[in-house]
């Protein structure tokens, strides 16, 4: 079932405004100068918490989360996420391998992962590939 509400949500999507979920903020303000190269501009939250509150009052075109936070994993802000805003693709950082671990057991995918150290093609392609 689609919300109304959801629908204009997601038609007012221009402004390409990127969540970025990290509790180190040194990462989030790197990941957020890397973006605004490629015209994203882009909103930092600090835990799961604040991103899902953040996510409410505004429209964003993409949520990316670190994976270690306190209050809430990033796998845990991914699958409430998908739960209230399904067409917001969900991209988990992670600082380890993640080619089968990380989401093992989850029944919810991301739909992209950045590895650590992020590097300015990495960040490209899934900009290119997801929006
Ligand atoms: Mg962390």
């Amino acid at each position: 079932m689609f919300k109304i509400s959801q629908l204009v949500a997601d038609n007012k999507n221009m402004a390409k405004s990127i969540l970025i979920v990290d509790d180190n903020p040194n990462m989030s303000s790197l990941l957020s100068e890397m973006l605004e190269i490629f015209n994203y501009e882009s909103v930092r939250a600090g835990d799961g918490i604040e991103a899902l509150s953040k996510l409410e009052k505004n429209n964003f075109s993409m949520v990316i989360t670190d994976m270690r936070m306190p209050n809430m994993t990033g796998l845990e802000l991914l699958e409430k996420v998908k739960e209230k805003y399904p067409k917001i693709p969900v991209v988990l950082i992670s600082g380890y391998s993640v080619e089968n671990g990380g989401t093992n057991g989850n029944k919810i995918k991301p739909d992209g992962f950045l590895a650590k150290p992020f590097m300015m093609s990495d960040i490209e392609q899934l900009l290119n590939s997801l929006l």
